[in-house]
């Protein structure tokens, strides 16, 4: 598999962390660590963050992105940001049924795929997540469960809306847990993805797609995940709030 096709993309998932202010010395402190980057950098930040990212991170190389977003423009909907909102405050990424998003607050393969259609119809590159959890590994359904996760999530998309998107494969049994998948279960799952992509579309959009790796990726086990040919980057949690990790990943991402 030919990795000059496409873009490397890491991108970290600061979760629920990180005040504005906090954010700021974050930022200010990967700004200068990650000028020379030669991959794609993506911060996925609160949206209490995304005002002070943007600032901080306008005219650089990192980009920012939000953890999730409705599908409707505006309405009655408490609690929920909407496409809309977040371009006008300058976001360009979103990241799109998470695990946690899942498994806490009844994100479906349904509600993903409306959301990530909203995002695409508003400029935003949505990555999507999909993984299987600990009891569908052990009783070998992943490749059934993550086939079936991305043909939802991609349901209706064109040719154009895959050069715009990005997927990030998430065992949740490896997220926050330490516990990372092997290089090979990663990649053989990475490039399930990838095929799965092709049958969708053509070999061409399946080539061209970035698929990231997530589940306690960190500098230790990065190069070897990155190493894979079908993993293109990575989807970064713990990690992501530490300059020094984050940065030894975008360095690994850059090879
Ligand atoms: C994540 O939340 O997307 C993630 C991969 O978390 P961690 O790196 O902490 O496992």
């Amino acid at each position: 598999m030919d990795k000059s096709k496409r873009a490397a993309v890491l991108a970290g998932n600061w979760k629920m962390n990180k005040t504005p202010e906090e954010a700021k010395e974050i930022l200010n402190g990967l700004l200068p660590a990650l000028k020379g980057a030669d991959c794609t950098v993506v911060v996925c930040v609160p949206y209490t963050d995304l005002g002070v990212a943007v600032e901080l991170c306008r005219g650089s190389n990192i980009h920012v992105g939000a953890q999730n977003v409705h599908f409707k423009e505006s309405g009655a909907y408490t609690g929920e940001i909407s496409p809309l909102m977040l371009v006008e405050a300058g976001v360009e990424y979103v990241i799109i049924g998470h695990s946690e998003r899942r498994q806490y607050f009844g994100e479906t393969d349904e509600t993903v795929n409306l959301r990530a259609k909203a995002a695409l119809e508003h400029g935003l590159k949505p990555i999507i997540c999909v993984g299987e959890l600990l009891e569908e590994r052990e009783n070998g359904t992943t490749e059934q469960v993550v086939t079936r996760q991305v043909k939802a999530a991609l349901a209706d998309f064109t040719a154009e809306d895959m050069a715009n998107t990005i997927i990030a494969y998430e065992p949740v049994w490896a997220i926050g847990t330490g516990k990372t998948a092997t290089s090979e279960q990663a990649g053989e799952v990475c490039g399930l993805i990838r095929r799965t992509v092709a049958g969708l579309f053509d070999a061409k959009v399946a080539d061209a797609l970035t698929i990231q790796y997530g589940g306690s990726m960190n500098p230790k086990n990065c190069d070897e995940l990155l190493a894979q040919p079908d993993v293109d980057g990575g989807l970064i949690g713990g990690a992501a709030l530490k300059v020094d990790d984050f940065t030894a990943l975008v360095n690994s991402a850059s090879k």
